[in-house]
């Protein structure tokens, strides 16, 4: 009886908030010792150049290898944990793990960049210049240029003026920067103007529906614009359909992303993914009609 007045009492004064809070705490714990039981992996999506095919780079995008549940993608398990300091640990083994499979693919004669995301949170570390240049000094063998950093376009609206000074820092130690999901935070021209990244990646709902969506359309080429005015290079998201890949071509877009092209996939199936990827003769044939 004691249990249950006790638990009708806590029922009581359990607000929305308060579940809110507890299954934050949950959520903090789980990855906490996910990350100690290092059962976090990073899998790697190409980027390719569409007329050569030649790699241009890969994204680390992290999965969590859970005992019971499989594989689980950042929307299960890290989306609720940016606004926490565990986002930044997690961050610093990311940054970790990259440059040292960075190391590894360089012992294969391999030089392709690849990019970590960055939350707002880490980039807004006092000492996160400190901490990557640290990083990079673990692993002397990887040029600093084969690290690429992606933030939100969001985020990088929230602090225009500090997110532009990380970005020019870290460029100066040699790392480059990409805005990502770009098209989406509404960012003013002035504002693009004084963030330096180097590339713009377009927000994937954009690619997805500029076949059908005449809007879509304008902003992907608006983007495209933007980028060559500003010396910036482009680089599209979401890419699913080699009939996307025709459209980003015309549009002069030739670096993308995208099921169409690859799969994220874990770190071993790499090499073999690298040695057979052709692109489809249909954008080779778009490309040479353009340029040709
Ligand atoms: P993002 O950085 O924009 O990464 C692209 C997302 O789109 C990835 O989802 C990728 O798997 C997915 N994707 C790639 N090609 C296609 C396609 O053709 N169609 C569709 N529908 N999706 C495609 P993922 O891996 O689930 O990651 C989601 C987001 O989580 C990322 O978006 C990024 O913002 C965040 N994230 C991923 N890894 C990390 C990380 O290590 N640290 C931090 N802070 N955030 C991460
Ligand atoms: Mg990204
Ligand atoms: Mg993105
Ligand atoms: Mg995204």
């Amino acid at each position: 009886a004691a249990k249950q007045s006790g638990r009708n009492r806590y029922q009581l004064f359990d607000t929305e908030q308060d579940s809110r809070a507890r299954s934050l705490r949950e959520a903090i714990v789980n990855a906490r010792a996910a990350l100690e039981q290092e059962q976090f992996r990073l899998y790697y999506q190409p980027k390719v150049n569409l007329c050569s095919g030649l790699i241009v780079g890969f994204e680390a995008l992290i999965r969590w290898q859970h005992p019971e549940q499989g594989i689980l993608a950042p929307a299960a398990f890290l989306v609720d944990l940016e606004e926490t300091d565990l986002i930044v640990d997690i961050g610093d083994w990311v940054m970790e793990t990259a440059l040292a499979q960075l190391e590894a693919w360089q012992a294969l004669g391999w030089d392709y960049p690849v990019s970590i995301n960055i939350a707002a949170r880490h980039l807004q570390q006092p000492d996160f210049l400190p901490r990557l240049q640290r990083a990079l000094e673990r692993h002397p063998a990887v040029p600093p240029r084969l690290l690429e950093l992606e933030i939100l376009e969001t985020a990088a609206l929230e602090d225009v003026g500090q997110v532009s000074l990380v970005i020019a820092a870290c460029q100066r130690l040699g790392v480059g920067f990409a805005l990502d999901d770009f098209g989406t935070g509404y960012s003013s021209l002035s504002y693009f103007k004084s963030l330096p990244a180097r590339t713009l990646k377009i927000d994937q709902s954009f690619v997805r529906d500029m076949l059908h969506d005449p809007e879509a359309l304008a902003i992907v080429e608006g983007v495209v614009g933007l980028t060559s005015a500003f010396q910036r290079s482009v680089v599209a998201e979401g890419m699913e359909t080699v009939e996307h890949g025709v459209m980003l071509l015309r549009l002069g877009c030739i670096h993308a992303q995208g099921y169409a092209i690859a799969r994220p996939m874990p770190a071993a199936e790499v090499p073999a993914w690298a040695a057979s990827f052709e692109p489809d003769p249909r954008w080779v044939e778009v490309a040479s009609q353009q340029w040709l």
